[in-house]
């Protein structure tokens, strides 16, 4: 077993040093392993010599997970190969480097789904989602990354190798319920506990056509009524309504989108919710009880699009694409002067949604600043607030509201971060969630895989 490579080279360290958190961490070295055995080796190496190593996909991370200041970033990206696809026990290897749009186009090739759906998915690698447990729209009917995880091949700190499989019983007592599925622990580590090296994935039958449902509001209000009484119609069974995905746009980000298709359609909404069913075998979608619904909470009725056929559909999601894509653009303009895009992951009980949006967007007046786009999963009760920071004094006061804010969030019985993980960017404020023996718990459980603390140091826990 050979270790890959030390790449020292300033320009190709510099290429490593940023991902979508507006941080900027020049790593001391770059390694491009192409084998499972190859990160082995370069583990063992790193261990010896306690040297920190950070895994990376593609560093489309949020929170600065992905990048390091200290010791090696391990890309794993030349790890993209799809190892073997079994259509009749729907399952699917594939090494961490792979892109997710690729996963996910090889299992449909197949007339299966890989579900996962981040928006980032054509951007992002699977070890990166595994990693992250990252979720997106379509979580609403089929969760985040976690349940899509048969197998995980990780190596550890010191270059062990694990197979880790669920736990194939129906009964089990033996020992803390934490330690009776390894693969948990894994899932959503961020890069501290191990380097996921292959993954093996659940995959489900494709919708044989999906529906897509663009609905304007007349305010924030109504619409943010209507997604929390779509997804109580769909938790009690209503024939028609089982959406997928609920998602919601504020004003400033529906404007972003509706610039992103042109025209002048929806010139008097405030809000706009997308949703789509799903439909399998010949049967149609009825939207009927869609369309009661939403007339209910006074849509814009004049203004609603129905997507059909992948053309348009795919024209729905670059639409929804398109509003983190813009904020992160014109965020990009203030790094230089020190600014940066600070976005919110909180997330609350869904029917508290409404209420927690106006009160964050109260608790950001009383600091003086407002946000510049809200959008994101609401029939999880997760929003994304935007804010655009152009200087360090407004990076400041933008964080301070945001504490405020998640303070309040935690009152009402939510979290602090629902999607992007904690990395660097988010770690002050995981002990404002977890009680102080939870955090224990984490830092025992760090200590007894990775005792010298190289794997991915400051995320999650301070280095
Ligand atoms: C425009 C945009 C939209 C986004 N939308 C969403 C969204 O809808 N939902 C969502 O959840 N996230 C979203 N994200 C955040 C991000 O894309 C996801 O977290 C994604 O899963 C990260 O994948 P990546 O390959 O870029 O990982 P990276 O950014 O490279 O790494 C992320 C973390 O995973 C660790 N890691 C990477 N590979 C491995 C590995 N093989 N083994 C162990 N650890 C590893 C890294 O150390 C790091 O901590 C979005 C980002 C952008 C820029």
């Amino acid at each position: 077993m050979t270790a890959p490579a030390l790449v020292t080279d300033p320009a190709i360290r510099e290429g490593f040093a940023q991902d979508a958190s507006g941080l900027r961490l020049v790593p001391e070295a770059v390694a491009r392993p192409d084998s499972a055995d190859a990160v082995v080796a370069l583990l063992r190496e790193a261990h010896a010599a306690g040297t920190p190593v950070t895994a990376a996909g593609a560093q489309t991370s949020y929170v600065g997970g992905s990048i390091a200041d200290r010791g090696i970033v391990l890309s794993l990206r030349t790890m993209d190969r799809v190892l073997d696809l079994d259509p009749a026990a729907r399952t699917m290897r594939v090494q961490p480097g792979a892109l997710l749009g690729d996963v996910k186009r090889a299992a449909a090739a197949h007339g299966l789904l890989f579900a996962p759906d981040p928006t980032s998915e054509e951007e992002s690698t699977l070890g990166g989602s595994i990693a992250c447990n990252s979720s997106g729209a379509r979580s609403l009917k089929y969760g985040a990354t976690r349940p899509h995880v048969l197998g995980l091949t990780v190596a550890l700190a010191d270059g062990r190798v694990l197979e880790l499989r669920r736990p194939a019983m129906e009964k089990n007592v033996a020992g803390y319920a934490p330690v009776h599925d390894l693969l948990d622990w894994f899932v959503g580590s961020e890069g501290t506990l191990g380097v996921v090296l292959e993954a093996e994935l659940r995959l489900l039958p494709l919708p044989t056509a999906v529906t897509g449902l663009g609905l304007p509001f007349p305010t924030a209000a109504s619409a943010l009524g209507f997604i929390a009484a779509a997804r109580a119609a769909r938790d009690a069974g209503v024939a028609g309504v089982n959406p997928r995905c609920l998602e919601y746009l504020d004003e400033q980000a529906f404007a972003i989108a509706r610039d992103f298709v042109g025209g002048t359609w929806g010139q008097d909404a405030r809000a706009y919710v997308y949703t789509e069913e799903e439909s399998f075998g010949d049967a149609e979608p009825p939207l009927d009880a869609w369309l009661a619904l939403a007339e209910a909470h006074d849509v814009l009725a004049d203004d609603i699009q129905v997507f059909e056929g992948e053309a348009n559909l795919h024209q729905a999601r670059r639409m929804r694409h398109a509003v983190p894509a813009t904020l992160n653009e014109r965020a990009a303009r203030f790094r230089a002067q020190g600014g940066r895009k600070v976005s919110t992951d909180w997330a609350v009980p869904y029917p508290r949604l409404r209420e927690a949006l106006e009160a964050a967007n109260a608790i950001a007046a009383t600091f003086g600043v407002a946000p510049v786009g809200t959008f994101g999963h609401a029939g999880n009760g997760h929003p994304h607030q935007h804010f655009l920071a152009h200087d360090p004094h407004e990076l400041e006061t933008i964080e301070r509201a945001v504490d405020a804010t998640l303070r309040h969030v935690l009152s009402m019985g939510g979290t602090v971060a629902a999607e992007h993980g904690i990395g660097k960017l988010k770690r002050r404020w995981l002990p404002l969630q977890l009680s102080p023996e939870q955090f224990a718990l984490m830092q025992a459980t760090k200590l007894a895989l990775d005792p010298k603390g190289i794997l991915a140091p400051g995320n999650v826990f301070a280095p």
